[in-house]
C-alpha cells in the first residue's frame, strides 16, 4: 500500500465536497499512521480506548483523534483528556458520563450520536424514536461539557448499492429532521459520518461530511 498516495488521493477526490477524511488507523502501528501523517492527515479513527490512548501518547500533539467504535461507559475516563470527536454515543447514560468526565478534564467534548440504519439486526445505535426522546430530554441542556455536533451510522455490509443508498438516505433524512427540531443549546447538527471503504462514494453523494474510512487506505486489517 502506499499511504501517502493514498490520503492525496483522498484529500483530491474530497477537494470539491463538504466532506473531510477520518482515516481509520486501529489495528496499524504507528510508523504506518505516520506515513499518512506525514502526507497531511490530522484526523484519526479508532475502536479501541486502549490502542487509540497509547497513540495518542506516542504521536504527534496535532492529531485529532477520533473515536468511532463502541464505547464502553467505565472506559470514557482514558480519552475524556485529549479526544476529539466521539462518534458513537448511542445513549443518555453514555452521554451523561462522557459529560461528567469533560467537565473533570475542565474541557468541552463534541459527539455524535450512532443511529441504527442497517436493515441487518446489529446491536448498536438509536432508532429515530429513541434520537427524538435523547435530544429533548430535560436532562440535557443542562450538561454544559458535552456539544451534540451531529449523527452517525453505518449501513448494512451488502453489494447491494441501492440498498445501502437507501439507508444513507435514511439517515440524511433524520440529520435535516433534527436540525430543524427545537433543541438545547449544546445540540448543534453539523456533521453526518457516514462511508467507509466498501461505500464512501455512495456516501459523499448523500451528503456525508465525514467518511471513515480504513481499508482504503491502509490495507486490509488481520482479522482475528
Ligand atoms: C473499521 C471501521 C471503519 C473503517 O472500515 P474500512 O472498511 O476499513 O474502511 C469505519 N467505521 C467504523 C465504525 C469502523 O469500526
Amino acid at each position: 500500500m502506499d499511504i501517502k498516495n493514498n490520503v492525496l488521493a483522498f484529500s483530491e477526490k474530497l477537494r470539491s465536497t463538504n466532506c473531510k477524511l477520518v482515516a481509520v488507523s486501529k489495528t496499524k502501528p504507528n510508523e504506518v499512521i505516520l506515513e499518512a501523517y506525514q502526507a497531511g492527515q490530522r484526523v484519526f479513527g479508532e475502536n479501541k480506548v486502549q490502542e487509540m490512548t497509547e497513540k495518542h501518547q506516542s504521536l504527534p500533539d496535532d492529531i485529532e483523534w477520533h473515536m468511532i467504535g463502541h464505547l464502553q461507559r467505565n472506559k470514557v475516563k482514558y480519552i475524556a483528556p485529549f479526544v476529539s470527536l466521539i462518534h458513537s454515543v448511542d445513549s443518555m447514560k453514555l452521554l451523561k458520563e462522557v459529560n461528567k468526565q469533560a467537565a473533570k478534564n475542565d474541557r468541552t467534548i463534541e459527539v455524535l450520536l450512532q443511529i441504527h440504519i442497517a436493515e441487518e439486526d446489529t446491536k448498536f445505535g438509536l432508532d429515530k424514536n429513541e434520537l427524538f426522546e435523547l435530544v429533548h430530554d430535560i436532562e440535557l441542556p443542562e450538561m454544559k461539557n458535552i456539544k451534540v455536533v451531529g449523527l452517525m451510522g453505518m449501513a448494512t455490509f451488502t453489494e447491494n448499492q441501492e440498498q445501502i443508498r437507501r439507508e444513507f438516505k435514511m439517515l440524511k433524512d433524520l440529520f435535516i429532521e433534527i436540525k430543524k427540531e427545537y433543541t438545547p443549546e449544546n445540540v448543534q447538527i453539523r456533521e453526518l459520518s457516514m462511508g467507509m471503504s466498501g461505500d464512501y462514494e455512495i456516501a459523499i453523494e448523500e451528503g456525508s461530511t465525514l467518511i471513515r474510512v480504513g481499508s482504503s487506505i491502509f490495507g486490509s486489517r488481520n482479522t482475528h
